[in-house]
């Protein structure tokens, strides 16, 4: 824009006066060529101020701009200033004709009265006084420039008019008169009419002299006649035109030859030939000359010079103060632009040097800015450029990257700044630590926020180390005791929360010190890393296990459902540790203490649990190590009992001591007995009798129950298919057995399929096994069910967690549990659950057996529901295989 302008003003500039002086020149081929050299130049030098402009070189353009300007000021000025002087010395010529062609006049007037005169006098030779002076009175009288008349006839002076003033004249001989003498024989031999003068008269003045010869008829010589004509009053009316033209005016006589007789008005200027104009005329057989030249009004400028001169002034200064201003523009956006990029350049080398980048964000989570230095520290590389928060996927963790997300829109909405630490995925060199620091701000476009990172990465593994060295202990990298209070006493918190029991062991290896003497540090450090590692193989991934000093560690059991399972993982810790330590081609031989104690039954607190868990400890080492123990004397004595309960399984399963009771299940329609369940009864050698409670759940802890379950469902056919009265079977087993990756299921399913070919077997699983694996459950019950099996789900109600699977699962019966049955005519809630039960079942096509039917009441209920079967003490209590066969038998009856 600003470029066109310029080039706007310096065309106008430059041609506009071109065009005004063109119209007056056609005619002059000087003037062509010059135009044609302005044009030339024009067109040369305008495009090198263009060059200098666009080229930013503006003091330079400035000065050729000026110069420029100052030369074709000159060129057309010279034009103008030659057209002017054309023009003035026309005028000038034109006047000088006016007033020569008056002067001529006047004399050529003059000059034929001297020859009437003559003409008269020769025709009249003998011409009287008065005569003469009658004619010439009559002349003078008509003008007042002549002076008087004078005829000398013999060339002496004889007549005078008038005679008053000029007596001296009278009597005057020209051929005597050596100033006149001359002049009158030049009259008297050319016998022309001669003016000569200007003379200075005898009466006073000066005054051009007319002579005429007079010649009688015979051509005889008669004289002369004279008339001095007034000088002053010849010239008054030609000096006086010349003054209102401004015009210095020369006259200037010469003789016939050419020789300049007189100047005999005004000084003719020689050197300015230009100005000067002249007029030749002949004047008798002389010749005047008339010039002038101006009157001083040369050294006036024309006024179009003056406006010339204006114009370029002012445009000039127009155009430079444009340039000028220009040019400070220029070097003003310089200065800011190499500021800013030397400012840019300084922010770039300390974001390098400091590690600090930064972004700009608007409330779109576009990005608006993004500093080289960003990408570097996120994306590890120059080109990573992202354009939107999103972009930021491929370089945060999912959860950083949704944090981050959250915290800029949360900024944005409210303008509430974040600071925050986010790890940079692993590259090549490891994790980068980014600190984000927000800033709002608000504008016209919207709400923006600028994001200042840091790279943090030395701070946060300073940290890391720091913490690490603080809560690890560096030889094993356990936990040291530090960090394990702080786990304790988070797990206590839980366990609080969630209702559950944890357990707390305190591990320490028997006769360490000798090792370390016998053996030195090194042996002892390697023995306590190794002990760590086996300690930590016994445990499941929610147990720690700390180093609380020397050869002293702790562990949390999370989440204990059953003591035992505490006693089997102190168990195991010992065994692994009694394996030997090969070290250095050497076998160490250690063994462990181990005192255990139960949240929230020995402590409720973290120093509690230990302090009493280091007492257990102390108690098995002084029982003579090598051992486990828990801090409280019943759960201990239980502790031995079932150690010893399960060593005695072990032998009853073995020995077939554990064998099935049965227990009629009815159809309450007709009082049949339609099946019996079995249920395992162990009676051992002494005669005492062990609850299934207490079996079944250790048999299950410790795999017995697969062996169990199969030595049940073997015993139970045996028996049934004794009896003469045939009765189905309902048998238990344990959803353990779906889990076993011994071949135990496959020899299970193989039993199953031989014994159902001649008893109708039912087998009854807790929804747990369901649940617990589907897929596998789904593929064994569907194989039961091609043998014919029945699937009965065994206290239904206590584990509802959906329904689902009494679609998807081929079940044939319901049992609901006995925990329900216990409440019918006590609590509404559960005999609306076993009314939902029954009509559900019935439009499932399942069939209900009742659980636990100890009286009437209960029954008449069940009757009255329409609920399909029965068990329980009222109907039939689980019997041995002789007294049921009696009750079979007294049933018939
Ligand atoms: P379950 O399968 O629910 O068996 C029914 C239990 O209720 C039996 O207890 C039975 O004696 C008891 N019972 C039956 N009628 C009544 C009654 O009217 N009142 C009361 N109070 N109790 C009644 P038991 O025999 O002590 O068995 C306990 C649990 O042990 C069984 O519950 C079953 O889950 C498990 N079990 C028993 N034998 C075996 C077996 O051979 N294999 C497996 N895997 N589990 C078995
Ligand atoms: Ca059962
Ligand atoms: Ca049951």
């Amino acid at each position: 824009m600003l470029f066109r302008v310029f080039i706007a003003c310096v065309l106008t500039t430059f041609v506009l006066p071109a065009f005004a002086m063109e119209p007056a020149q056609q005619f002059e081929q000087l003037q062509i060529e010059k135009r044609q050299l302005f044009f030339l130049s024009l067109s040369l030098t305008l495009p090198i101020i263009f060059f200098l402009w666009y080229r930013r070189l503006l003091v330079i353009s400035i000065l050729t701009f000026l110069l420029s300007v100052f030369v074709y000021e000159r060129i057309i000025e010279s034009m103008m200033m030659a057209e002017h002087d054309y023009r003035q010395s026309q005028h000038t010529r034109d006047k000088l004709k006016v007033i020569s062609t008056r002067l001529q006049i006047d004399i050529e007037k003059y000059l034929s009265t001297l020859a009437g005169f003559s003409v008269y006098i020769s025709s009249k030779p003998e011409l009287t006084s008065e005569e003469f002076d009658q004619y010439a009175e009559i002349l003078l009288e008509e003008d007042p420039k002549l002076i008087n008349f004078s005829a000398a006839r013999d060339l002496i002076v004889n007549f005078v008019y008038p005679l008053e003033g000029n007596e001296k004249v009278l009597g005057l001989d020209y051929r005597k008169h050596k100033q006149q003498r001359d002049a009158v024989l030049q009259v008297i031999e050319s016998r022309k009419i001669m003016l000569v003068g200007p003379v200075n008269l005898v009466q006073g003045g000066a005054a051009f002299i007319g002579r005429a010869p007079i010649y009688t008829k015979n051509e005889k010589l008669w004289g002369i006649i004279s008339i001095p004509i007034d000088m002053e009053k010849l010239l008054s009316d030609t000096i006086l035109k010349a003054k209102e033209a401004k015009l210095n005016l020369a006259i200037q006589n010469y003789d016939i030859n050419g020789e300049l007789i007189s100047t005999f008005h005004g000084e003719p200027i020689l050197d300015n030939i230009n100005s000067q104009t002249s007029i030749n005329f002949d004047v008798g057989v002389g010749e005047w000359k008339i010039s002038v030249s101006h009157n001083g009004s040369n050294n006036e400028l024309p006024q179009s010079i003056v406006a010339l001169r204006a114009y370029f002034f002012i445009a000039s200064l127009l155009i430079a103060f444009f340039l000028w201003f220009r040019f400070r523009q220029e070097s003003l956006r310089q200065k800011l632009e190499s500021d800013l990029k030397s400012d840019h350049d300084l922010f770039v080398s300390i974001g390098q040097v400091a590690r600090v980048g930064g972004w700009k964000i608007d409330e779109s989570l576009e990005i608006q800015s993004w500093s080289a230095q960003s990408s570097l520290m996120i994306g590890n590389w120059i080109g990573f450029q992202p354009t939107n928060l999103a972009d930021f996927d491929s370089v945060l963790s999912n959860q950083d990257h949704q944090m981050l997300i959250s915290k800029v829109r949360a900024a944005l909405n409210s303008s509430e700044p974040f600071d925050i630490e986010i790890k940079i995925s692993d590259g090549d060199n490891g994790p980068v630590w980014i600190r984000a620091i927000s800033e709002g701000h608000r504008s016209l476009d919207g709400d923006y926020l600028v994001v200042t990172i840091q790279d943090v990465t030395d701070k946060v593994l300073t940290s890391k180390l720091i913490e690490h060295q603080a809560t690890f202990d560096s030889l094993t990298g356990l936990p040291n005791r530090l960090f394990y209070n702080d786990r304790l006493e988070k797990a206590i918190e839980n366990a609080k929360r969630n209702n559950l029991k944890l357990a707390v062991l305190f591990v320490d290896l028997d006769k360490f010190k000798p090792i370390n003497d016998n053996y030195g540090h090194q042996t002892g450090d390697d023995v306590l890393v190794e002990a760590a590692n086996r300690i930590k193989k016994c445990l499941r991934e929610s147990d720690t296990v700390s180093r609380l000093s020397g050869d002293e560690f702790a562990i949390i059991l999370n989440d204990i459902p059953k003591y035992s399972l505490v006693l089997s993982i102190a168990e195991k810790i010992l065994e692994v540790m009694q394996q030997p330590f090969v070290l250095d081609k050497k076998s160490i031989y250690l063994s462990t203490s181990i005192g255990m104690t139960l949240y929230p039954d020995d402590a409720s607190t973290s120093s509690g649990l230990l302090r009493k868990a280091d007492q257990a400890m102390y108690q098995v080492k002084e029982n003579g190590r090598n051992g486990c123990q828990f801090y409280t004397k019943e759960m201990q004595i239980q502790s031995e009992f079932k150690h010893e309960l399960l060593s005695e399984l072990v032998v009853a399963i073995d020995q077939k001591q554990i064998i099935p009771y049965f227990q009629p299940i009815l159809d309450l329609e007709n009082n049949n007995v339609v099946k019996c369940e079995a249920l395992a009864r162990w009676t051992k050698h002494d005669g005492s009798f062990v609850p299934p409670i207490d079996f079944i759940s250790l048999a299950e802890e410790s795999g017995l129950i697969n062996k169990l379950d199969l030595l049940m469902l073997n015993s139970a056919c045996n028996s049934l298919s004794k009896m003469k009265r045939k009765v189905n079977l309902s048998i238990n087993i344990s959803p353990r057995l779906f889990h076993t990756k011994d071949r135990a299921l496959e020899s299970w399913i193989t039993a199953v399929k031989k014994l159902s070919e001649s008893i109708n077997i039912t087998v009854e699983i807790t929804e747990r096994l369901i649940s617990d694996d589907s897929k596998k459950a789904l593929d064994v019950l569907s194989q039961l069910k091609s043998f014919g099996v029945r699937i009965a789900i065994d206290d239904f109600g206590t584990g509802f967690s959906s329904l689902n699977y009494l679609v998807k699962f081929p079940v044939d019966i319901i049992k609901i549990d006995r925990s329900f049955i216990m409440n019918i005519g006590v609590e509404k809630a559960s005999e609306v659950l076993i009314e939902t039960i029954i009509a559900l079942a019935k439009k499932m096509n399942i069939l209900v057996i009742a659980e636990g039917i100890e009286n009437e009441k209960q029954l008449d209920y069940l009757r009255n529901k329409k609920c399909n079967f029965g068990q329980g003490y009222l109907l039939g209590k689980p019997m041995n295989e002789n007294d049921f066969c009696t009750y079979m038998d007294k049933k018939a009856s």
